[in-house]
């Protein structure tokens, strides 16, 4: 064995809620979790500035602020929570073996991959800017929506994902705009045409973002071109939503792991089971339809559960925990 092997009963990659709710559980259950924060501590909650859809919050909360607490409640049970990037797996035997910044080894047991998914965004500096700054650029309408009630909204895209959130948007906000690229959109006809036919919301075909406008502090405004005739104009909002996809963070262990077409980690339904066993799968790395921080939260404990029984079942000196499911 290499030097520097250190030996762990349940390894979780990713810190978003996902993450931290396993190891809330896993510690629990006396399973001693290790939890590699990764890249983005704290996840995709820490670009959305209030949450105010996770029960238990009646005020509601900012996601830095949600993430720094889960972080505490897992800490409370002595869940071993690290800065380090996980940056190469070998799934290939009974014990699974991940690399840490590319130099620390460690064989674990059980591995929980809470590694979540990024939303994409068009890269435009004014985006990122107002993004950084809570200032009215969302991935999320779901999430976000709420805040942009009865104002004007901009969408960008047009497959599923955008048809779904401009109509979510639309019960919202006065009005919504759509800006789709090409001369056709991408999403099923039904949710297309379901934009289509509601009045609040304009599409513009051969139309993309040339700059976010604002205040310095907020979103004011969106300047449009039509890539057809690259005339220019502005259209007022107080709100820019993204929906040009998303793409799970799955990349390092697409070697060992069935992934859908898209990325995704295919898990057994109705469980966090993997294809190798011993491997689980919570959070958005798997998730492509809800993509909520309370279904994360909701799938990061049935991984520390499904965790815990293969442990119990392969190891019967193994201390199981006093926790209860059967
Ligand atoms: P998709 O990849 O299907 O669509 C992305 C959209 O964003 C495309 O219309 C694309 O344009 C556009 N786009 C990409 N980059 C840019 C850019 N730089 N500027 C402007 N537009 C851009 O992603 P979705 O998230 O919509 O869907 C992902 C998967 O999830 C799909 O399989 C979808 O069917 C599924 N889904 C299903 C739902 C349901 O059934 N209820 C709901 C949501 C998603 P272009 O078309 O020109 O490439």
């Amino acid at each position: 064995m290499a030097q520097n092997v250190e030996k762990v009963n349940c390894l979780i990659i990713g810190s978003g809620p996902a993450g931290y709710t396993a190891a809330i559980y896993a510690a629990r259950a006396n399973m001693k979790p290790v939890l590699y924060q990764g890249m983005q501590p704290g996840g995709q909650l820490t670009t959305t500035n209030e949450v105010e859809n996770f029960p238990g919050y009646p005020n509601g909360i900012t996601g830095p602020e949600m993430m720094i607490e889960l972080q505490k409640q897992a800490q409370r049970f002595d869940a071993d929570i690290r800065d380090g990037w996980v940056t190469k797996v070998d799934f290939s035997g009974g014990i699974h073996k991940v690399w840490i910044n590319e130099t620390t080894e460690i064989h674990c047991e059980t591995v929980i991959i809470s590694t979540g998914a990024s939303a994409k965004y068009l890269g435009l500096d004014s985006e990122q800017k107002y993004l950084k700054l809570g200032g009215g650029v969302s991935a999320c309408a779901v999430c976000d929506g709420f805040f942009y009630r009865n104002q004007e909204v901009v969408i960008v895209g047009a497959g599923d994902s955008a048809c779904e959130e401009a109509h979510y948007l639309s019960k919202l906000c006065k009005k919504v705009t759509m800006l789709v690229r090409r001369d056709e959109f991408r999403a099923s006809k039904i949710m297309a045409d379901r934009v289509k036919h509601t009045e609040n919301i304009e599409i513009l075909f051969n139309t993309e973002t040339d700059e976010v406008l604002g205040d310095g502090q907020v979103v004011t405004g969106v300047r449009v071109f039509n890539n057809k005739t690259n005339e220019k104009h502005e259209i007022p909002a107080t709100g820019f939503f993204v929906a040009i996809g998303h793409k799970p963070n799955t990349n390092i262990f697409k070697e060992y792991l069935e992934l859908d077409e898209t990325g995704y980690i295919i898990n057994k339904p109705g469980t966090s089971k993997t294809n190798v066993a011993g491997v689980f799968v919570s959070g958005d790395a798997a998730d492509h339809v809800y993509r909520q921080a309370i279904t994360a939260a909701g799938t990061g404990c049935m991984a520390a559960l499904d965790a815990e029984r293969y442990l119990a079942a392969k190891d019967s000196t193994f201390e199981v925990s006093t926790s209860t499911y059967n």
